[in-house]
């Protein structure tokens, strides 16, 4: 890329931090500045087109340019562009949105309380179980379970949650309490001969004998994604989380579905909770809530949480959490507007009817010499490239990235995975343009590693 010098890439080299970037990279070698987006596509300042096959960050469900959304804002921001929802106050969309998520629930849930990330409404989960063990009388049961490879954010006790070593390294991370168990990946993970149902066995086998080390009167509660998503798009084997669950019941674990990246559709159900039978205490969502349109996050939490949390603040005189933005009434209204087209337009059932094409064009690319697995659901997955002489682990990935960023195919690389998430209003038109894009990238990479 060449950059004049009072460009916008040289503005944000001269002034701007980026998250997950390598600093001093970004001081040579700049950004792509993304200028506009309509439907699956998204433009730079350059005029270049690009299809954005990870949705923005696995969140532009109802993809770009969505009018219906741009008008919900306004219209909130017209007539009340904010107010609070601390000490009693409430605003209708707020209220309707909560009215909203109850009833969609696919297990039963008894409020929604709400943050503006990810990591927020993961924090807050810490947060609320360990008020509610204290509120059970059971102080010493605050210890929390998450997974290698699992990602709950970046704050700290998200990125404490979060199981991958760049959240942790040179932070000081993960906080005393919290503790990580096995990856459900099979194919990495599993021994010598091991079947998918002995794996999974072992992954429940690995829980029960962390949570009797710790002593499981300490221990309060497990989160997981449905699906892993950040560390890589890792399914997990049939049967798993019933294997997990039956251990968390017999040990008074509580549930943490952090369905970030699975809810609203993407695993073709509008939750992965019902993709994957889970019974959670305790859901959280963001994203594709208001398909990333505004900042917006929920915690749906059941009687077993809302009950005690309840009690207790009554005791002290208030639930002495929040923060000022929480359900904001713009960002509400947007994401009432994001679910009713959502639901108006059918799109997971798009998901569903693009899912067995997306996944077998998906999992033909395994065929390929570079390819070493591929791995999805719904409208989600990735592709694992084979280890290869001469490159570290992680090295591939990245040089994949930048030949499908050339092609002007917008992917993520995960280490040498590279994860595949676009928006749920895509045609299988376009789900074909990906994949072509795609396999033309592999092929000019094997051509370029020949060389
Ligand atoms: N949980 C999951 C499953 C996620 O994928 C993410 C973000 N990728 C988060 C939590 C954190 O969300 P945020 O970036 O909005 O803080």
């Amino acid at each position: 890329m060449t950059v004049q010098p009072n460009s916008i890439e040289a503005r944000d080299k001269a002034y701007h931090l980026h998250s997950y970037t390598n600093a001093r990279a970004l001081e040579r070698d700049g950004a792509l500045v993304i200028d506009r987006g309509e439907g699956v596509y998204v433009y730079d300042v350059n005029g270049k087109k690009y299809i954005e096959a990870m949705a923005g960050l696995w969140s532009v469900g109802v993809g770009f340019g969505e009018q219906r959304l741009v008008e919900a804002a306004a219209t909130q921001m017209a007539k009340l562009p904010y107010y609070h929802t601390f000490t009693a106050r409430a605003h209708s969309p707020s209220v309707d949105l909560a009215e909203k998520l109850i009833a969609m629930a696919p297990v039963p849930m008894s409020k929604a309380y709400f943050t503006n990330s990810g990591s927020e409404a993961n924090d807050t989960a810490v947060k609320m179980v360990w008020y509610r063990s204290n509120a059970l009388g059971k102080p010493e049961k605050k210890k929390i379970i998450s997974r290698i490879k699992g990602y709950h954010g970046v704050t700290v006790a998200s990125a404490s949650l979060t199981g991958l070593p760049n959240n942790h390294r040179s932070f000081d991370l993960p906080l005393p309490g919290i503790l990580h168990t096995s990856c459900p990946h099979y194919r990495v993970f599993k021994t010598d001969g091991e079947t998918e149902a002995a794996f999974v066995e072992r992954c429940a086998k690995e829980l029960e004998d962390l949570i009797l080390k710790e002593g499981p009167e300490t221990v309060a509660a497990f989160i997981g994604e449905p699906v892993m998503g950040a560390g890589g798009v890792i399914v997990p084997p049939a049967g798993y989380w019933e294997a997990i669950q039956k251990v968390l019941k017999k040990y008074d674990v509580l549930l943490i579905a952090d369905e970030v990246i699975c809810g609203f559709g993407r695993t073709g159900e509008m939750f992965g909770t019902t993709t994957y039978g889970l019974q959670p205490d305790i859901m959280t969502l963001s994203k594709q809530i208001s398909s990333s349109y505004q900042p917006i996050s929920a915690l749906l939490i059941n009687d077993n949480v809302y009950a005690p949390l309840a009690d207790e603040s009554n005791k002290i005189g208030t639930f002495g959490h929040g923060v000022t933005a929480a359900g904001h009434p713009v960002a509400a209204a947007v994401a009432l507007e994001n679910i009713a087209i959502i639901e108006e337009r059918d799109l997971v059932g798009n998901v569903r009817a693009l899912a067995p094409k997306f996944q077998s064009r998906l999992k033909a690319l395994e065929g390929h010499p570079l390819a070493i697995e591929a791995r999805g659901v719904g409208l989600i997955g990735a592709l694992e490239l084979k280890p290869r002489d001469g490159f570290a682990a992680g090295q591939l990935g990245p040089k994949l990235f930048a030949i499908m960023t050339e092609k002007g195919l917008i992917s993520r690389a995960i280490g040498d995975s590279l994860a595949l998430c676009p928006p749920m209003i895509i045609t299988e038109q376009q789900v074909d343009d990906i994949f072509d894009l795609f396999e033309a990238s592999l092929d000019e990479f094997q051509r370029q590693l020949n060389a």
